[in-house]
């Protein structure tokens, strides 16, 4: 089964992304490395897609709205 990637939230990676207790989403979401404001930030507008084993965060710099991304492993 192959899935197509696109820049849109698929519901995989959307049920995946839930399962992670909110806590842990909340420390994930505000410890996004920007390589401009060199440093951890929040990230804001992003979406969610599904990689093989890990879950990868897309989107915007809360600080200088520049693109930044989180890979987040599946345990
Ligand atoms: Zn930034």
């Amino acid at each position: 089964m192959t899935e197509h990637q696109s820049n849109v939230t698929s519901l995989t990676a959307l049920r995946t992304w839930k399962a992670i207790p909110q806590s842990l989403r909340d420390k994930l979401v505000r410890n996004v490395f920007c390589g401009k404001c060199k440093g951890a930030v929040e990230i804001v507008d992003f979406n969610i897609q599904q990689d093989k084993n890990s879950l990868i965060l897309r989107g915007k710099c809360r600080i200088c709205s520049g693109p930044v991304a989180r890979v987040v492993e599946n345990e």
